[in-house]
């Protein structure tokens, strides 16, 4: 899920990112001196289309805009600075780990900058002093510690897939983030229902065309899901929907995964498979009961991993079927 602009400042600041003071209009707004007017629209390149504006009539520019069938708008006081660059920070899709990209040109497309260089910060150790002084030395740019433990900190606890700034504005008064995008990893929305609550939007989970069935799963792992899936199919059932808990999984994933699974009408059973080294099937099967109290559907459990015992134990009390096939579990769904 794409972030607007202003969405993306709004975690910037509160992740310890500088950024303009501003303001978000829907209509004409009165505003003392030089300001800058930026169309929120989730597409780039809006500078070149004019939907940047640096202006000293605010009011004058919205209403132009408006014109155009934009409805929202960002105003910000007019930053002066002399440089500006690029930063940012994803996930490496080969390496699994993240990196902070940057570059001396900013506030161009940065496919087409020429002088781009990656620097890997692996997730065992997060940002250290040494990785922001390299960055600093290589952008030729001082004070840019904040800036990127704050891209980093996004990255991670957003479970963001691209967080970028373009431009960070250099200024007297140190780095600036001018603008923002931020693209959330849609299948680890449902574990941020607050930080989308904070935004007023609401996360729903996509519609599958595909899936007209009536059987919700949720698994550990993407493979292990798909698998399911498949498994369901091939003993003649229908899924309706899916959820990959991600490995590691712990009480507040179940629970959430399982929440968003039951909130979907069309669930009227659901699968959960978790087969797991390190998932504790204690905290597994804790989080299935807490969900439990709002989604009055049969559940059917497989479980392994460690403390498998003890999370069967905890399911069986609480009435819910558990067992070591997943071909089981399936087919008593199914059955159902
Ligand atoms: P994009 O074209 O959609 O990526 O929009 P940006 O927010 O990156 O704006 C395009 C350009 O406008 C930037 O590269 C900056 O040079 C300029 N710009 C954006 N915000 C500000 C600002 O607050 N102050 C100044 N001086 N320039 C800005
Ligand atoms: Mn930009």
């Amino acid at each position: 899920m794409k972030l607007y602009e202003y969405e993306g400042k709004q975690l910037f600041s509160s992740f310890g990112i500088p950024v303009p003071h501003g303001k978000l209009a829907t209509e004409p707004i009165k505003w003392d001196g030089k300001a800058v007017v930026k169309a929120q629209l989730l597409e780039g390149g809006r500078g070149k289309r004019g939907l940047v504006r640096i202006t000293d009539d605010v009011y004058g520019t919205i209403v132009e805009m408006k014109r155009q069938g934009i409805g929202k708008f960002l105003v910000e006081e007019f930053v002066p600075h002399d440089r500006e660059v690029y930063l940012s920070v994803m996930i490496d899709r080969d390496q699994r780990d993240p990196i902070v990209v940057a570059s001396p040109e900013g506030g161009i497309d940065v496919e087409s900058a020429k002088d781009v260089k990656v620097f890997k910060i692996p997730l065992e150790r997060g940002v250290r002093p040494y990785d922001v002084v390299k960055i600093e030395k290589y952008l030729n740019v001082k004070g840019l510690g904040d800036v990127i433990k704050g891209l980093y900190r996004i990255l991670v606890e957003a479970e963001a897939e691209l967080v970028e700034i373009n431009p960070l504005a250099i200024t007297d008064k140190g780095p600036m983030a001018l603008d923002s995008k931020v693209i959330l990893e849609d299948n680890a929305l449902f574990r941020h229902e607050d930080l989308l609550k904070s935004f007023n939007r609401e996360y729903k989970q996509e519609p599958y065309v595909e899936l007209e069935g009536d059987v919700g799963i949720i698994g550990n792992g993407a493979g292990l899901t798909m698998a399911t899936m498949d498994m369901v199919k091939l003993l003649g059932g229908n899924p309706a929907d899916f959820l990959d808990v991600g490995g590691g999984a712990n009480r507040e994933a179940v629970k959430g995964a399982l929440l968003a699974i039951g909130k979907n009408p069309k669930v009227k059973k659901v699968v959960i498979n978790i087969y797991g080294g390190i998932t504790r099937c204690d905290e597994v099967a804790l989080g299935i009961v807490e969900a439990m109290k709002e989604v009055r559907k049969p559940i059917f459990v497989r479980l392994v991993g460690t403390n498998e015992e003890e999370g069967r134990k905890i399911l069986r009390d609480n009435g819910v079927k558990v067992y070591d096939q997943a071909l089981q579990a399936i087919g008593d769904a199914i059955r159902l």
